[in-house]
């Protein structure tokens, strides 16, 4: 199975949060902060201090005055999402209301329902008990 889509994908306004629905059942949540703050873009990277690209020096720009660490939480409008579409069949292309644009593959949300809820037994309740993070998946 080298293609994921999800089945759906939904977004809560009210709590700020994107799930995702996968085939198997499995449902990744993020925060649409969190979702804002790994925005893959060079710009992003950038301004999170990385290298987009390696081995390239780039003059630093006087214009853009580079911010360390975390952005400050002033601007809501970072963290709400004013429209999503499918980019091919392989990414989530979101718009935030700020009108920056990100790309999220489906596999690198995918990645993200990894964090394990800590001591949670396994929910074996609906035969659905393969997976190891105890998350109770959505039945619709
Ligand atoms: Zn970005």
């Amino acid at each position: 199975m080298s293609e994921l889509l999800p089945r759906a994908v939904n977004v809560n306004r009210a709590e700020g949060l994107l799930s995702a629905v996968w085939p198997d059942g499995e449902v990744t949540t993020v925060a649409l902060m969190q979702l804002r703050q790994i925005c893959p873009c060079a710009t992003c990277a950038e301004a999170r201090g990385e290298n987009p690209h390696p081995g390239l020096l780039e003059a630093p720009s006087p214009t853009k005055p580079r911010s360390r660490g975390l952005p400050l939480l002033g601007d809501v409008r970072k963290f709400q999402i004013s429209e999503m579409r499918h980019v091919g069949r392989y990414a989530l292309g979101v718009t935030w209301a700020d009108q920056h644009q990100s790309i999220y593959t489906w596999a690198s949300l995918f990645e993200m329902k990894a964090p394990p809820p800590p001591a949670v037994s396994p929910d074996d309740g609906d035969g659905l008990a393969r997976t190891l993070d105890g998350r109770r998946s959505a039945s619709q």
